[in-house]
């Protein structure tokens, strides 16, 4: 059994998830768990898979009503995820998640995590085919908003592998690749936030291994970052897909611990 019984990065059926935040903390009580972090989509004019400012309104309401309901049986969180291309507001949220679903191009904002195909696109209208450059700006978008934001985690770090299963993209040992990447990992550290090993492209089948990569993973140990284990659960009977198998990946990578997010902040968990 794992002993990292929480998950910070989870969608409802508020922004493109399945199911009610309800179901989410059954299934979470099922596993007792000792915290849980709700993390609708801020909202974003650009984004379909995110809130609209109503709808962010009634989810909070929602969670907090949970958040209430279930005091004293497990932590409850009220956290929004992020896209590091919206505008900074208030946050009226216990805690953050930072990621890059977009990228700016001259044409405009381009989606990273939608297909392989439109991937394949971006790449060749607005990168002149080249992958190694469009690694570069996803890296550099990450880098740019972890410098100024609140946030306490920084959400699947490569998510721009999605589609690059087996190298089929760009490889990812290529310093082309690893430099812009590692240097988005240090600004992450530097800011203080957790790195989270994310599952959720496992969970759906698009990946046989979580986010970040080894090499990612190896580095954030080095510099003594935080890992949490996350699985970006969009499906509540998936809440803890790839978890028993998360503590075997990361103590061969040299991992001792991670991180749990609780009410008052990050716990560390011996693995
Ligand atoms: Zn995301
Ligand atoms: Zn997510």
């Amino acid at each position: 059994m794992f002993p990292y019984r929480s998950c910070a990065h989870t969608h409802s059926r508020f922004c493109d998830g399945l199911d009610e935040p309800k179901a989410m903390v059954q299934k979470a009580l099922e596993q007792n768990f000792i915290s849980l972090g709700f993390s609708g989509h801020g909202a974003a004019d650009y984004d379909d898979a995110a809130m609209t400012p109503e709808g962010e309104r009634a989810y909070r309401a929602e969670v907090r009503r949970l958040q209430k309901a279930y005091d004293g049986k497990m932590e409850i969180l009220l956290g929004q995820e992020h896209d590091a291309l919206s505008p900074y507001a208030d946050f009226p949220y216990d805690f953050l998640i930072e990621s890059v679903h977009y990228i700016p191009t001259p044409e405009g904002k381009r989606c990273v995590d939608w297909s392989a195909d439109r991937t394949e696109e971006t790449i060749r209208q607005a990168f002149g085919g080249d992958p190694y450059a469009y690694c570069r700006a996803y890296f550099e978008t990450c880098a740019r908003a972890y410098e100024k934001s609140p946030a306490v985690i920084a959400g699947h770090l490569d998510l721009v592998t999605k589609f690059n299963e087996g190298g089929r993209q760009f490889d990812e040992t290529d310093p082309r690749y690893l430099g812009p990447a590692l240097e988005a990992l240090e600004c992450a550290v530097r800011r203080n936030m957790a790195v989270e090993l994310n599952t959720g492209a496992v969970a759906r089948g698009y990946r046989t291994a979580p986010y970040p990569g080894p090499d990612l993973l190896r580095r954030l140990r080095e510099l003594g970052g935080r890992v949490m284990v996350n699985s970006d659960c969009h499906n509540a009977a998936l809440l803890t897909c790839w978890y028993e198998e998360a503590a075997e990946y990361l103590k061969a990578l040299g991992f001792h611990s991670v991180v749990i997010l609780r009410k008052n902040g990050f716990q560390e968990i011996g693995i």
